[in-house]
């Protein structure tokens, strides 16, 4: 498992998944702790979020 890298969810730092090295395309997964639901591309790692809210910088108030 030398060449897998720990994904962590960007708002929680939870596990989300393992990413082997040359994996590539988008997945959807579900924090489970934060329930955050990230699309995440992987062969730039780059997080786009699909469902939840951030704490950070919300400027809208959710009810
Ligand atoms: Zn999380």
């Amino acid at each position: 498992m030398k060449n897998a890298r720990r994904i962590e969810c960007p708002a929680c730092g939870h596990r989300l998944m393992d990413k082997k090295e040359g994996a590539f395309g988008a997945v959807q997964v579900k924090c489970m702790k934060s329930k955050h639901v990230w699309e995440i591309e992987l062969s730039k790692l780059s997080f786009k979020l699909i469902h939840g809210k951030l704490y950070r910088d919300d400027k809208e108030s959710v009810s």
